[in-house]
């Protein structure tokens, strides 16, 4: 075992089942080990490297920024964060952003915003409630969704198994299953602050919602005054073939969460509220020292100019269709059972329970892969990926499963 797995066991806390490689340098669609030997990367870091690794747009302005501000902490202004703001607000919500360091803690103010609507407009609110007390402050999330580990966002995410161990959990969340308008409908009252999900469950096993099942949510917050919460931190900036996933339906939602890629893969994330509750937190309310920081921020809007230039988006998405257009054919030659997903955040079904051996094996023939479960293995290879290198997972993938 390499001196460098044996320090891992030794001084870092057992919370990941790692696969045995140790990776030196990255550089476009592939990761290299000590030996300099090339795996092509078809996780993309979880969907965070999208521009491929160390982009050298990315590169660049990080370097630059490093030489110039690192960290200035929020009392002040710098200038990377207000620009990269803008470029998010501009292209999504129209409203205001706030930034964090991660995926959870964009879904942890998404979650304490919703929280301070709800008592803004009812209970020890504005209004105030006969009781005095702010009833207004359940929040529902969808059952195999996934929203991070902190406290709160553990709660929002509606897996048993995750929970378990570190209950009693935060109060106030229902969970309906995925797609079930009626479950929706019952579930919903002017006591609900929020509806929160993921366009398309990724850790869930890459489930699409329905339209109609999005359509219905945003009907119901309207009706409830309640706030739709799409949690973007996967689905955003570019995944599945549009900027974000909520336009492939239409349905905008009132606050959306990013993270993952959104700095080209240093550490970041974003709340976006639509204008007319940009301005639920103020000042006192809600804080992260690191958060907007320079050098990510600098970093994000390359990412933004990289997302947003001429034909980007329609190369994924052209490029999610042809990767789609091989996994059918794997379904029809019988070997996986279902293909899902939008864009490049793609995921097939296995007939039996071996994604995760279907994963080692991969990784011994210098393929990078992901499973969500025993039977679902799912693709996120950078944005940037090219036609012959989907053809080569696929390949694998056919004679893997054929025996
Ligand atoms: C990864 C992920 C998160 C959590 O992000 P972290 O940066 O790991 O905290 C939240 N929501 C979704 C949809 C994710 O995919």
């Amino acid at each position: 075992m390499s001196d460098i797995i044996k320090q891992y066991e030794s001084y870092v806390m057992p919370t990941y089942g790692r696969q045995p490689v140790v990776f030196v340098r990255g550089n476009g669609c592939y990761l290299y080990n000590e030996e300099g030997v090339a795996y092509l990367d078809f996780t993309a870091g979880l969907s965070i490297n999208n521009l491929g690794h160390c982009h050298p747009a990315v590169v660049r302005a990080a370097q630059a920024q490093l030489s110039e501000l690192i960290h200035t902490c929020n009392l002040y202004y710098t200038k990377p964060g207000g620009e990269l703001a803008k470029l998010i607000s501009d292209a999504s919500l129209g409203g205001k952003v706030f930034f964090a360091n991660s995926g959870a803690e964009a879904n942890e103010c998404a979650i304490k915003l919703a929280r301070k609507y709800g008592y803004d407009t009812s209970g020890t609110g504005k209004n105030g409630s006969a009781s005095g007390v702010n009833e207004k402050y359940r929040i529902i999330t969808l059952e195999h969704g996934f929203h991070g580990r902190t406290m709160a966002t553990l709660t929002a995410t509606a897996q048993p198994a995750k929970q378990e161990p570190f209950k009693p959990l935060l109060p106030g969340f229902t969970y309906v299953p995925a797609n079930d308008i009626d479950a929706l409908t019952a579930a919903v009252d002017d006591n609900v602050c929020a509806i929160m999900l993921e366009p398309v469950q990724g850790e869930g096993g890459v489930h699409p919602l329905k339209k109609e099942f999005l359509e219905a949510a945003r009907e119901l917050a309207t009706k409830h005054k309640a706030l739709l919460i799409f949690d973007e931190v996967q689905t955003g900036l570019g995944r599945t073939g549009k900027l974000f996933a909520y336009e492939h339906s239409g349905v905008k939602p009132d606050v959306m969460t990013l993270a993952k890629s959104l700095a080209g893969a240093l550490p970041i994330g974003a709340t976006v509220a639509a204008p007319a509750y940009s301005d639920v937190l103020t000042p006192g309310m809600h804080a992260t020292t690191f958060g907007g920081g320079p050098v990510p921020c600098a970093a994000g809007i390359a990412v933004m100019n990289e997302l947003t230039a001429p034909g980007f988006l329609e190369s994924v998405e052209t490029k999610g269709d042809f990767m789609r257009s091989l996994l059918e054919k794997l379904k029809s030659d019988g070997l996986v059972t279902e293909v899902r997903g939008a864009g490049l955040m793609l995921a097939v079904d296995l007939p039996e329970p071996k994604a995760a051996s279907v994963v080692t094996q991969a990784l011994a023939s210098k393929i990078i892969l992901n499973n969500t479960s025993e039977k679902t293995i799912r693709f996120l290879p950078p944005l940037v990926v090219e036609e012959g290198m989907i053809e080569a997972v696929v390949e694998f993938l056919q004679t893997a499963l054929s025996v």
